[in-house]
């Protein structure tokens, strides 16, 4: 098989990517290790930057996401005592689109085949060749039969797991790592929501969050050591512990119910830069993770494939190489900046069992000087939105 771009993963910025490339009339394939239904399983992000909700518009893939997301002109951070309250609208202009990942993502999947997007799902022993020539190739199987794509650049959009990143030799590229004593445990119910925004909360007995999916169904999580086990926490238990965490105000409008979904992620900050070697292109969660604190995942990987799109454009189409070559740094510009503030806001919401009580008056500090001043709040609130791309 030979194409002009192969994408490796069929995640948000897999398939986001292939259809921006379809839309210029490029050729490209999609190479995903599981079937469509399992990536659909995976609950993640949930709150879209200007630059995801953009991409969707340009890609007149909006419809269901304008019907059914909701808009949200603000949210809270919590510290024990009060709700402080970021008007993202009032001091940015802008807002934020509260839409799952997975309903994001089954818009993208659902429309590959009336664009002519190919998508070949549960490809076995995805491999890169020749990344460092003009003719690198994938390796795979499918159906048992050992398959060939030849193209003449590669995406590499399969994760923090995938096999992109690896293909790059160590000597080539530098990791930067942080990786936090803690986990997020999530539940997802089909319960209303307790409020209207989002609440981040920093209590003495550990971060939580209340957020949601839509009016009818709650995304809440609670952070928890990493030893923890999901079996050791009957729903019962992490709505007594969200009721605690959250504060009165919040507890007494959560809705309880079973969960339809219940996990526990690690949190780590990671960067492997640079995010391009010879013909190889990294996207996404294969090139970096944030700590889901400041909802950046999802919007970093949309950003990153808006600079590959226009770089690939340019290349294909102007047949002009800088963008290809510039790509890495213009990536890591912003990646860099979400990375801090992703971290900053998950050191401010979450007690660090090495913190001692200099760390915690640090933090009491801080959120005190955000709940008083409009230029510490118009800081998170351009963050939160999310950084011009
Ligand atoms: C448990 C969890 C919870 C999260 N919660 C949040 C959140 O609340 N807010 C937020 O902003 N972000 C969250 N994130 C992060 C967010 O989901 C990611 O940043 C986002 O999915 C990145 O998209 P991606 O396309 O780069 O990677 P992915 O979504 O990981 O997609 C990569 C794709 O590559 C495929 N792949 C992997 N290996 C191979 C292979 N060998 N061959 C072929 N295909 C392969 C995978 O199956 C997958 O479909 C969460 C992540 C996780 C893991």
């Amino acid at each position: 098989m030979q194409t002009q771009v192969a994408i490796i993963g069929a995640g948000p910025a897999g398939l986001l990517l292939g259809h921006l490339l379809r839309a210029e009339g490029i050729e490209c394939v999609v190479l995903e290790r599981q079937t469509g239904p399992y990536v659909l399983s995976r609950i993640r992000a949930g709150v879209l930057e200007q630059v995801t909700v953009g991409l969707m518009e340009r890609l007149g893939l909006d419809a269901r996401m304008k019907a059914e997301g909701l808009a949200h002109d603000g949210f809270h951070l919590a510290d024990g005592k009060r709700l402080i309250r970021i008007d993202i609208a009032g001091l940015t202009g802008k807002q934020v689109m509260v839409y799952g990942q997975t309903e994001l993502t089954r818009d993208l999947m659902e429309a590959t085949a009336g664009r002519g997007l190919e998508v070949i799902h549960e490809a076995a022993d995805v491999a890169l060749h020749d990344i460092e020539s003009d003719a690198p190739f994938v390796t795979f199987r499918k159906d048992g039969a050992a398959c060939r794509l030849d193209a003449r650049l590669i995406v590499g959009c399969d994760g923090f797991h995938g096999p992109s990143r690896k293909a790059i030799p160590a000597s080539a590229g530098r990791e930067y790592e942080r990786v936090y004593p803690f986990g997020w445990l999530g539940i997802l119910a089909d319960v209303p929501p307790c409020n209207h925004e989002l609440i981040y909360a920093n209590h003495e007995r550990g971060f939580a969050l209340a957020s949601m999916r839509s009016h009818a169904r709650s995304r809440y999580y609670v952070d928890v050591p990493l030893a923890e086990r999901i079996e050791d926490w009957p729903d019962d238990r992490i709505w007594d512990e969200l009721a605690i965490r959250l504060g009165p105000e919040a507890a007494a409008h959560i809705t309880r119910g079973p969960a339809i979904e219940k996990s526990i992620a690690p949190l780590r900050s990671y960067v492997f830069a640079p995010m391009r070697h010879g013909s190889l292109m990294l996207c996404g969660d294969s090139a970096h993770i944030v700590p889901p604190t400041g909802a950046k995942g999802l919007n970093l990987a949309a950003s990153d494939v808006h600079y590959a799109a226009e770089a690939l454009v340019r290349f294909f189409k102007a047949k002009d190489p800088d963008g290809i070559s510039g790509y890495s740094d213009k990536a890591l510009a912003r990646v860099w900046k979400s990375e801090r503030f992703s971290w900053s806001l998950t050191r401010l919401m979450h007690r660090f069992p090495e913190d001692g009580a200099f760390e915690r008056a640090m933090q009491v500090a801080e959120l005190d000087y955000i709940a008083g001043s409009r230029a510490a709040q118009t800081s998170i609130a351009e963050n939160y939105v999310g950084l011009p791309v």
